[in-house]
């Protein structure tokens, strides 16, 4: 290009950045309309009351914390931790997962730490997926697992999860074509954001699928532990065999309220596990190792903390539940997870339905339409909001839209 100051020179010295098609494929960030419309109302005074977000209010257990104060203050764990994760967190973890599904694992080379399990599912593809390649990607779901299909280079295939199949997919409905091309498959159950939980009975379908295709499950298990009434959810790696062609994502955020702590861990077979483990040494350094020994204390000391969030989620889910269905809305009673999912009513979609919650009630859901276009007409609650606020909100609901629902 000349510099000669002609107009063509010029012009090339203010060239556009050029973002690559990865990133100009990725959807738009779907709440910013939402956070926009918050903000513009928290501007004006109005006090908004949020049950769009999922990130529990309690804080991480004191023990926990102790744990992690004292060894941010030892000089070795100052330094580059280990690639897969420190030998008594693996160990920690392995030890956790055969206790809880009663299966064993083998710290060294079924288990990696991972920094929350986010990072992980995003990185996962790398290790399975080429350009061009198939995921299988469940519609409605967390948006994870279909950007990190498209971030590198992997075509994402959407699986329908429908009410009336209790948002499981349905495995023999998936032409055989599709499973032919398909690496990998994104499973999560108790399920973000349908609340859905799956029995052994259907891992043991999506095994044989995988076993039949080459897929790879890539099971997403961050709610295992917030149940209700008894429920238990099952590990996919109970399921004889599911090692070889499954990996579990495991997270420490929701059960022990560690969110911003950011550590989880994958479990899976040791090829699985090496393949993904290669990808991440060439990412990431590892989680720091203050942050590790204190999971170690999370998965190994004691458990009262679990039961009693779930406790508190579980009791913030009835008075949800029993407010919503006294204005005659069609509710369901979730088992497991943090959030109520519900079809909005008769002659809404997802995006007015969330407006004429905020307008007229000033709360905050998140419509379902953002988790795929499956999610149009539903909308999700979380229960992460303080008790009381929690029963303001419905107050406010109630008080907005029974007058509303009694119109001819
Ligand atoms: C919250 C959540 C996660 C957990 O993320 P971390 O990165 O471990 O904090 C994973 N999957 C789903 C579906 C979630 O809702």
């Amino acid at each position: 290009m000349s510099r000669s100051g002609s107009k063509r020179g010029k012009e090339s010295e203010v060239a556009r950045l050029r973002m690559s098609r990865r990133v100009r494929e990725l959807p738009p960030y779907l709440f910013a309309e939402i956070d926009r419309k918050i903000a513009e109302m928290r501007s004006r005074g109005v006090d908004v009351i949020d049950f769009g977000i999922g990130d529990p209010d309690l804080p991480t257990p004191p023990h926990i914390v102790e744990r992690l104060c004292r060894e941010a203050g030892e000089p070795e764990n100052h330094r580059y931790p280990s690639y897969q994760g420190m030998p008594l967190f693996r160990e920690a973890a392995a030890s956790w997962f055969s206790r809880r599904f009663g299966v064993p694992l083998d710290p060294d080379r079924e288990v990696l730490a991972l920094i929350g399990s986010k990072e992980g599912i995003a990185h996962l593809p790398m290790a399975f997926l080429d350009d061009g390649d198939l995921a299988l990607v469940p519609d409605p779901a967390y948006p994870v697992y279909r950007a990190a299909t498209l971030l590198c280079g992997g075509v994402p295939a959407e699986v329908p999860l429908r009410e009336e199949s209790g948002y499981l997919p349905d495995l023999s409905a998936i032409p055989e074509e599709t499973w032919r091309r398909a690496k990998l498959f994104f499973l999560n159950y108790p399920n973000n954001p349908t609340a859905a939980v799956a029995d052994p009975a259907f891992f043991e379908e999506a095994v044989h699928y995988a076993r039949k295709y080459g897929v790879v499950l890539a099971h997403d298990l961050a709610y295992s532990e917030i149940a209700y009434d008894g429920y238990k959810a099952p590990s996919i790696l109970e399921i004889p065999g599911a090692k070889e062609l499954a990996v579990e994502f495991h997270s420490l955020s929701k059960t022990y309220n560690m969110t911003g702590w950011r550590i989880g861990f994958a479990a899976g077979g040791e090829e699985i596990i090496g393949a993904f483990g290669k990808v991440k040494t060439n990412i990431d350094s590892g989680v720091f190792n203050a942050v590790q020994l204190a999971a170690v204390t999370a998965l190994e000391g004691p458990q009262d903390c679990v039961r009693d969030n779930c406790e508190v989620y579980r009791h913030r889910r009835d008075i949800l539940v029993e407010g919503l269905l006294s204005i005659g809305w069609d509710v369901p009673l979730p088992r497991a997870t943090l959030y109520v999912w519900m079809r909005v009513p008769e002659g809404y979609d997802s995006e007015g339905f969330t407006r004429d919650l905020l307008e007229k009630a000033e709360v905050v859901v998140a419509p379902g339409s953002a988790y795929g276009s499956q999610g149009e007409g539903y909308v999700r609650f979380s229960l992460t909001l303080p008790d009381r606020r929690l029963e303001e909100g419905v107050e406010r609901i109630k008080r907005a839209f029974s007058r509303h629902s009694r119109l001819p």
